[in-house]
């Protein structure tokens, strides 16, 4: 029975005028969060969690305020949505006046300009100035899955691989493409065939291989494994998101582009997480030159709205056949405007030096962090994508129950703060680029004294 009408929370206007502080009203969670969870737990399927416990009002700038006036300090963004801003103003505007003309025609049914202009603007945005197309989604998951039907269709081949830690999603497809097993595959195959696991660069725990001996260790195992004949296209994460933030070796991205075009093979880019400035550069490919023919993007696109795309080579993207591509919602119009307010943001708003303002501020400080503390072994990552590894000084080994203890402690004092790794010993910072220095500081301080007391 719903005993309460669904707005009995009041609304309280977001966006960067929300007063930017931390600011601690009640225990976190508060009554009204703790009421909120008791709800959900009668009513939400468990298999949905929810890791720091507060519900949400408002949000911008960099804070989030939940039901009991809590401010909490955002380093998240939702899992690297918020690039732009929760309830950026230029996303607000553009949404209310796209769901005041239409909500929805189905793009396939009735066309509208929103979806060919965010196309043009993807097309151009993508590393690479050859001849692109784009087909929109709703998911990061949908986008890959689409990524692997194109190459296919492409290729006329099936095999697909993937790498050690690699994480695209939750759809069958991408769980056999994702390699952690708990809590994203446990119990739910079987898994889609043809899919094969290469190893990856991980500078930190690969005994410091480069860029060159990792990718040759992964084409050996691709050739004698697989066999590049049967191979339709190789994806991979420019750096992983829920893997741990592991960039790879320098070089090594590059040569396994170069083997896949030497082979017909095509190379895709999961951009879902590393997308849209958040690296420092408008995608992480852009770090090492790397032109994918494929690159598969979501989250940080739209400010918030579902929507995905996949962007490549126009002869590869125009393999498949009038129909073969499409879904009832994707490119809604709604999310369509969301887009293009944000990629006007990325591309005029000054974004990408902002993300590399951020980077250096986390890296100043999380460097210091390492360098007074040897449970923090590695800090790696770029832009506004930076993680810390946790670990046992005396063995090396992964340390998940103090990076547990960590992320609990920032949550209780009104932090967000999101963990990753394939061993749960990875701390991950995503911040909104709407964050103010002084914000982000404040809550790396609270990392630095929770790896004090814990
Ligand atoms: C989040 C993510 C996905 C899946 O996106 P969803 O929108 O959650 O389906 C795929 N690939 C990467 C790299 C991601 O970070």
């Amino acid at each position: 029975m719903t005993a309460r009408s669904p707005h009995a929370t009041t609304q309280i206007q977001g966006g960067p005028e929300l007063p930017q502080r931390r600011l601690l009203a009640t225990s976190i969670p508060g009554p009204r969060s703790k009421d909120l969870l008791a709800r959900k737990t009668s009513a939400v399927a468990g298999g949905v969690g929810i890791s720091v416990p507060v519900f949400a009002v408002a949000a911008g700038g960099g804070v989030i305020v939940d039901v009991d006036g809590n401010s909490l300090i955002d380093l998240g963004s939702g899992i690297a949505v918020t690039t732009v801003g929760n309830a950026a103003p230029e996303v607000v505007a553009a949404v209310s006046a796209q769901a005041a003309s239409f909500t929805h025609t189905c793009f396939m049914i009735t066309g509208y300009e929103g979806y060919v202009a965010v196309a043009e603007t993807l097309n151009r945005l993508t590393p690479g100035d050859h001849d692109k197309r784009t087909a929109l989604f709703n998911s990061g998951s949908e986008a890959v899955e689409n990524a692997i039907k194109i190459a296919r269709a492409h290729t006329g081949r099936q095999a697909v691989v993937a790498f050690d830690h690699a994480y695209h999603g939750r759809t069958n497809l991408t769980m056999a493409l994702t390699a952690k097993a708990h809590p994203y595959k446990n119990g739910f195959g079987p898994f889609a065939p043809e899919v094969y696991r290469a190893p990856l660069s991980y500078p930190y725990r690969d005994g410091g291989l480069s860029g060159a001996e990792a990718a040759r260790r992964a084409i050996t195992m691709i050739e004698k494994q697989v066999g590049a004949a049967n191979l339709a296209a190789i994806i991979i994460e420019p750096i992983q998101g829920e893997g741990g933030f592991i960039v790879p070796a320098e070089g090594f991205l590059p040569a396994l582009s170069r083997w896949a075009a030497d082979n017909g093979v095509v190379f895709i880019a999961d951009e879902v997480q590393t997308g849209f400035a958040r690296t420092g550069a408008m995608f992480a490919s852009d770090h090492e030159g790397l032109v994918p023919d494929l690159v598969a993007t979501a989250k940080g696109i739209a400010g918030g709205l579902p929507l995905s795309a996949v962007t490549g080579r126009a002869e590869i993207m125009d393999a498949v056949h009038v129909g073969g591509l499409g879904g009832t919602y994707g490119g809604n119009p709604v999310a369509v405007a969301a887009a293009l307010a944000s990629l006007d943001l990325f591309e005029h708003g000054g974004l990408v030096e902002r993300a590399q303002q951020i980077g250096a501020i986390l890296r100043e400080q999380l460097d210091a962090l390492r360098d007074g503390d040897p449970r923090v072994g590695d800090v790696r990552g770029r832009g506004a994508m930076v993680a810390i590894e946790l670990v046992d000084p005396a063995t090396g080994d992964p340390d998940a129950a103090l990076t547990a203890r960590i992320a609990a402690y920032a949550h209780a004092r009104g932090v967000v703060l999101l963990t990753a790794g394939t061993f749960g010993n990875v701390i991950r910072f995503l911040p909104p680029l709407s964050i103010g220095d002084d914000l982000l500081r404040e809550g790396l301080g609270v990392v630095a004294e929770a790896l004090e007391t814990v």
